[in-house]
């Protein structure tokens, strides 16, 4: 979440977490990408998708998928715009 980016403009829509699913940590990057890569591929049953709510912009109508990361000593919020054609 970049310093200063404006939340209040967007609205929670969904969630693609699944009440009861068992925890999975495990990433998808079957074209060798990361977590922070640009073209990594979305797939909601995979780390940090299967943890995301889906929100939209007021104004624009983006759509944004949003969670929080909770590490031993830190709390950050992560925020990546969807991009349909990276959805698998
Ligand atoms: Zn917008």
């Amino acid at each position: 979440m970049p310093g200063g980016f404006i939340t209040n403009a967007l609205e929670c829509i969904g969630t693609l977490r699944v009440e009861d699913a068992p925890e999975c940590w495990e990433e998808y990057h079957p074209k060798g990408t990361n977590i922070w890569s640009k073209d990594a591929p979305i797939s909601s049953a995979f780390h940090p998708y299967n943890k995301s709510d889906v929100y939209e912009c007021k104004h624009c109508g983006c759509k944004y998928l949003r969670y929080t990361e909770c590490g031993g000593y830190y709390v950050d919020e992560r925020i990546r715009e969807l991009n349909i054609n990276l959805i698998t």
